[in-house]
């Protein structure tokens, strides 16, 4: 009997601590809604609310213990390149915020998703008829996926196991400039490239269409991939694509000849336009799909680094 009680403790204990760490709806719409507010105006690079957004990521990252791996603490700051005058926000000055979850290893695993998105409509690529002075909330591209990317940095640091590889958790800025962000990282990389086991990039992941399901790129960038795909127990529908480069900042990595994942729930009416707003997101499926990718990177944390493959078309 007492050993059945204690038992009966120890699963409770368990179970309740996986709850805390597995992905959660209600801290993914925490993070949400803050970033994709009316008050962050957008997070447009160079605006001052771009910078508190990174200053949340930072935040964050403290609080879970990663090691700062900028250049400047958490920050990895550059200056985006500007295809046209804006006239809202003064100098594009932006950076990455970088978080290392260092368990020893020889190889890192790289988890990203970029912060910034079109602010006030002056930055060029709105859909809106008469985008300027409008907020463009940006909350599914890509409020969304920097939730999962503190959720995937929750649960990776605060698990208990020591995991055969290093995580590296970087939130990118610039990217709806042009891939500014990666490309910066690419070209001044924090750890070694040649350290770096494969990159997971989610891009606009809350928006989950039961019929369509969530699509997962970045499948023939090594042959190891099929492997690693095979059990995954989920609910979640998805799909593969085999492409390596296209739209976000995986394609940064792909062109350094690194194996990546790409998670995109697809396009939408709201999509760069002010009425990506966060109570749309559906953080109930968003959780689902960051249990997909737990497992994607447990089965691939068996395996040795894996080999790169250039995707044929
Ligand atoms: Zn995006």
């Amino acid at each position: 009997m007492k050993i059945l009680l204690i038992i009966s403790i120890l699963f409770l204990t368990k179970n309740t601590f996986a709850q805390f760490i597995t992905p959660s709806p209600e801290r993914i719409t925490k993070h949400i809604n803050y970033l994709g507010s009316d008050k962050m105006k957008g997070r447009g690079t160079g605006s001052k609310e771009n910078a508190k957004a990174a200053g949340y990521v930072a935040r964050q990252f403290k609080k879970m213990k990663l090691k700062p791996l900028g250049t400047d603490g958490y920050y990895q700051p550059f200056t985006a390149k500007i295809r046209r005058v804006i006239v809202e926000d003064s100098l594009p000055e932006t950076k990455n915020v970088i978080g290392f979850l260092d368990n020893g290893a020889v190889n890192t695993i790289i988890i990203g998703a970029h912060f910034d998105h079109l602010g006030m409509g002056l930055q060029g690529s709105s859909k809106a008829e008469k985008p300027e002075g409008q907020i463009h909330n940006g909350a599914d591209d890509n409020a969304s996926g920097v939730a999962g990317l503190l959720e995937m940095a929750k649960y990776f640091s605060e698990n208990n196991i020591k995991e055969t590889n290093n995580f590296l958790f970087i939130a990118f800025g610039a990217e709806e400039l042009g891939l500014q962000g990666s490309r910066y990282f690419v070209d001044n990389p924090t750890v070694p490239l040649e350290k770096i086991n494969f990159m997971a990039n989610m891009d606009m992941i809350g928006r989950y269409d039961p019929k369509r399901g969530v699509g997962i790129g970045g499948y023939g960038t090594s042959e190891q991939w099929p492997g690693i795909f095979k059990n995954i127990t989920t609910d979640t529908k998805f799909f593969t694509d085999n492409a390596g480069s296209g739209g976000s900042d995986h394609g940064s990595f792909y062109a350094k000849k690194i194996p990546v994942l790409f998670f995109h729930t697809g396009g939408h009416d709201d999509y760069h336009k002010p009425t990506d707003d966060p109570d749309k997101v559906n953080t109930i499926a968003e959780s689902g799909i960051l249990l997909i990718e737990i497992q994607l990177i447990e089965n691939a944390l068996k395996l040795p680094k894996l080999k790169f493959q250039e995707v044929k078309n």
